[in-house]
């Protein structure tokens, strides 16, 4: 862990093994932090906050920029420890990286856009608000993306002058490790503090200290709403949260079968085993093209390469770790009890290498009823579900039939449909003839239970300030 600074160990002394998804051997360990450990962390940023807030926007920029130079030079090493301690293929993961060093240069170059107001209240005095920092932030890291969501996540509450205290998941912890060594070489001992361990012993006690007034999560629907809680019993505090999805994917009757086949397994993020927040997981086809589809989605996912992680040429690794592919495999066995149709997957891959480790093949159902398991709940895993309508209505009922609101694809050249539809999804992300792909600088953020705020965008960076309207009274 990073503490003011120092490389250190959890107090108690304990640890958290991390295995390898692709084998379930043991890769490495972190410490397992409790409530003593949060409290040196929280002391520290607080006190690095004071020097950190006094630094000019362009100071603090100029480290932030120098620790994204930092993160491009040790890429190399970052993505192989991430593959092993993932089981995110190696192919796709200098993204991870790039981007978490294109939101530290992004967010940096933001800085003068915090701005404030002046408003003519009186005639003779002046009337401004400022924005300021909270102080010390939280930030709470998922599995998925456990290297980009940490380091990019510092971008906006660092430019906004806090200091940050971030919590690795419990599961792939160790690219953690790489980001201290970085923030260590980097900022002022204090400004940044990374620690690791369980959720609700670490990441519960940094919820709940009292010296933490802004908490930026990602994970998780029951655990945004456990944060929600924990932060509420213990005082008013700002929280923000990035939490699941199980967004759908409309096609209409005009689009093109291979055009849709390739951006339904695109948009499934395959390269993560299906663990993206915004996989569209949910194929709305309509009736006329259903068929075809489905036999060209099916041909493609059976012919994605699954493979170690560390194989460049690998398309898809294993699912995250055990707990979460114990879940993925169950919810596919009710689905197929419940009467659901799968076309391919559902099952390890054949091969002696995947009878070890998390695997699971690419999984197509079919379940017009939106009603299985599979479809219902987020799986956060390679699996895939189609459905088919006949009218836009129709498509669209279903399409919000679901308490997330996170990403939504609709695939056509009819410019009224794709009005209509994109206007009355209940989604925070909507692509018109896209899928999985994030733009800088735009909002990204879901509807209904799928979260709260916008990040990414401006809207991140003055989330992570609090403003003060001050009044000049002229006498
Ligand atoms: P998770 O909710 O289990 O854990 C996320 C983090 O929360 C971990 O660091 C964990 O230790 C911590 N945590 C757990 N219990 C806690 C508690 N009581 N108090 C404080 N912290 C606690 O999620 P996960 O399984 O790591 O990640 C998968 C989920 O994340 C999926 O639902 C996925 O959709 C979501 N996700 C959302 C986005 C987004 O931008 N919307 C991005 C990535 C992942």
């Amino acid at each position: 862990m990073l503490i003011d600074g120092e490389r250190v160990a959890a107090q108690g002394g304990d640890w958290i093994d991390s295995l390898n998804p692709a084998n379930e051997q043991a890769l490495g360990r972190v410490p397992a932090a409790t409530a003593a450990d949060v409290e040196l962390a929280v002391a520290a940023a607080g006190r690095a906050q004071v020097g950190w807030q006094a630094l000019s926007i362009f100071e603090r920029g100029a480290l932030l920029k120098t620790l994204a130079a930092e993160l491009r030079a040790e890429a190399q090493a970052i993505i192989e420890l991430e593959a092993q301690d993932t089981g995110n293929t190696i192919g796709a993961l200098p993204a991870d990286v790039a981007i978490a060093a294109a939101y530290l240069e992004f967010f940096a170059g933001l800085a003068t856009e915090m701005k404030g107001e002046t408003v003519p209240a009186t005639p003779a005095g002046l009337h401004v608000s400022i924005r300021e920092p909270f102080g010390v932030v939280a930030r709470i890291a998922p599995f998925n993306h456990p290297f980009m969501f940490a380091a990019a996540h510092l971008a906006a509450p660092l430019t906004a002058g806090n200091s940050v205290v971030v919590k690795t998941p419990e599961s792939s912890p160790l690219s953690g490790g790489l980001l201290a060594e970085a923030c260590g070489r980097v900022l002022p001992p204090g400004v940044v503090n990374i620690i690791s361990g369980w959720g609700h012993e670490a990441g519960d006690a940094l919820v709940r200290h009292p010296d933490v007034h802004r908490i930026g999560f990602t994970g998780s629907v029951p655990t945004g709403l456990a944060i929600q809680r924990a932060a509420a019993e213990v005082a008013v505090k700002s929280v923000s949260l990035e939490l699941g999805g199980k967004n759908p994917f409309i096609v209409l009757p005009d689009a093109d079968v291979d055009k849709v086949a390739a951006a339904a397994v695109a948009g499934m993020n395959f390269s993560w085993a299906g663990q993206s927040c915004g996989s569209t997981s949910r194929l709305l086809i309509h009736e006329s093209l259903f068929d075809s589809v489905v036999d060209a989605v099916a041909a493609k996912m059976d012919a994605l390469k699954v493979a170690n992680p560390l194989d460049p040429t690998a398309q898809m690794g294993p699912v995250n770790n055990a707990a979460h592919h114990a879940r993925v495999m169950q919810l596919i066995d009710t689905s197929v009890a419940q009467g659901g149709r799968l076309v391919t997957g559902g099952r390890r891959p054949d091969g002696e290498q995947f009878q070890r480790g998390f695997w699971c093949r690419p999984t197509l159902f079919i379940d017009h009823e939106n009603s299985l398991p599979i479809t219902r709940e987020e799986v956060f895993g390679p699996v895939l579900s189609a459905a088919r309508w006949q009218n836009l209505d129709e498509a669209i009922a279903m399409a919000n039939d679901t308490p997330f609101g996170l990403t939504a694809a609709i695939w056509t050249n009819d410019l009224d449909a794709a009005l209509r539809a994109s206007r009355t999804i209940e989604a925070g992300y909507v692509w018109i003839n896209g899928v999985s792909q994030h733009y800088v600088g735009t909002p990204f953020g879901g509807w209904k239970n799928s979260g709260l705020g916008g990040e990414e965008s401006l809207a991140e960076l003055l989330s992570y300030t609090r403003n003060k309207t001050i009044h000049f009274i002229s006498h």
